[in-house]
């Protein structure tokens, strides 16, 4: 029997994780190895018991007591803290999908790596905070890595066999967020309740906010660089309000292919979890008569700098993606705090990339969790800092 973990169950992605795999079950059994979460105690106790897992962990060592409660008699194991979510991956599970947010998913996801399991991977922070790393350690454990960013899973069915030399470029779409057609002078004053609005994907609050600053797909940028091992300058945003359009792939023949279907996460985690076969999901099927239209432009970077920072920090390679990726975390706990402007984001994190750079050893990738864990230190106290020096 097929055996899966949901690291990050009770966000987003792992909700729609968990729908797959319950109603996957009822025709071909899945055994549930671990279940993680972190602040939704109930909804992971829940979930734990739908789906007969061994294990709950919830991120935080405080609420063990009430994960232990919500338990009492169910034969669940649990436990608390990140060491035991980075524990939980260690578990031998054929499957394992890491949902978590942030850097917090690195630790638990390097667990699935060394074991040499099969990650799917919708933690990007991953990549973008250690991808040299992650791909190093993936080839020499044969673990193997399913992207389910839907860009990522787009690009990965499109590439199939498709040799490297024949590919020109690749373009990644993107939405725009809540504020593409704003006039910029209102930019600096979004609140957070309205940057957490996303037109077409319902997602975590986080991921939300970095669509309206497009810092998500900075972090998709990087993320297609690292994991496809594709130059910079061969990497595109496109503009497309839709989002059906999740990537194109062009040719050097002159052709494109392009990954179309409607904004559902399950598509790209049903994919990674039926791979290499193509399952049927229950997902409703695209009617583009029905959609009408799809429109496309390039994004504008001074509304969006973000995307400026991106190319810099894939050209400056080293310890920079670290570095981006915890300033970035930074400025957006200090915007949704109430610290800083929607529009402060960018310079906070450009600041500490500056200031972070002039550090020795910074052009050398990371070789280890320690020091990418002290880079991205050294990256939010820069970041957080920002707002005293400028
Ligand atoms: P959510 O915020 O909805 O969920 C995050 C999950 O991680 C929750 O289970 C949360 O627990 C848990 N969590 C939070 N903090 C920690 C921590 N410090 N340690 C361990 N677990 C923690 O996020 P999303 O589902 O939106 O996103 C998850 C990841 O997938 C992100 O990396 C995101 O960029 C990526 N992604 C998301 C997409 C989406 O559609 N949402 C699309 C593509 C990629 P709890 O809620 O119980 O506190
Ligand atoms: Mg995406």
């Amino acid at each position: 029997m097929r055996s899966v973990t949901i690291l990050g169950a009770t966000g987003s992605v792992g909700e729609s994780a968990f729908d797959l795999i319950r109603r996957a079950s009822a025709e071909q059994p899945i055994r549930t190895v671990a279940l993680t979460g972190g602040h939704n105690i109930a909804r992971l106790a829940e979930m734990a018991q739908a789906l007969g897992a061994e294990i709950a962990v919830t991120a935080w060592p405080e609420l063990l007591p009430d994960l232990r409660a919500a338990l009492t008699g169910t034969g669940i194991e649990s436990a608390a803290g990140a060491a035991a979510v980075a524990e939980a991956a260690a578990r031998p599970a054929d499957w394992t999908l890491s949902a978590i947010v942030g850097a917090a998913g690195l630790a638990p996801g390097l667990q699935v790596i060394e074991r040499g399991g099969v990650l799917a991977l919708a933690n990007k922070e991953t990549l973008v905070a250690a991808g040299r790393l992650v791909m190093d350690r993936a080839a020499q454990t044969r673990a193997r890595i399913l992207p389910v960013d839907s860009e990522h899973s787009a690009i990965f069915q499109l590439l199939g066999q498709e040799k490297a030399e024949c590919v020109e470029h690749i373009s990644i779409t993107a939405s725009g967020g809540a504020f593409r057609d704003w006039p910029l002078e209102r930019l600096p004053h979004a609140t957070v309740a309205e940057a957490s609005c996303h037109p077409n994907w319902n997602m975590g609050q986080r991921i939300t906010i970095d669509s309206a600053s497009m810092f998500n797909k900075a972090l998709e940028l990087i993320e297609a660089h690292e994991f496809f091992n594709i130059p910079p300058e061969r990497i595109r945003v496109l503009l497309h309000p839709q989002s059906i359009v999740h990537a194109m792939v062009s040719f050097r023949d002159g052709s494109s292919t392009a990954h179309l279907g409607l904004p559902d996460m399950r598509h790209a985690i049903g994919y990674a979890l039926n791979w290499p076969e193509r399952h049927a999901l229950p997902i409703a099927a695209l009617d583009l008569a029905q959609v009408g239209r799809l429109d496309f432009s390039a994004p504008d970077e001074r509304r969006w700098p973000a995307l400026r920072l991106a190319r810099e920090v894939m050209q400056a390679g080293g310890a920079a993606g670290a570095v981006l990726n915890a300033a970035k975390e930074q400025a957006l706990d200090d915007f949704i705090a109430g610290r800083i402007r929607f529009t402060d984001m960018a310079p906070a994190v450009e600041h500490a990339l500056e200031q972070v750079a002039r550090a020795s050893d910074f052009a050398k990738s990371p070789g280890d969790l320690e020091t990418v864990l002290y880079w991205d230190d050294m990256a939010r106290v820069a970041a957080g800092a920002w707002k005293v020096t400028a």
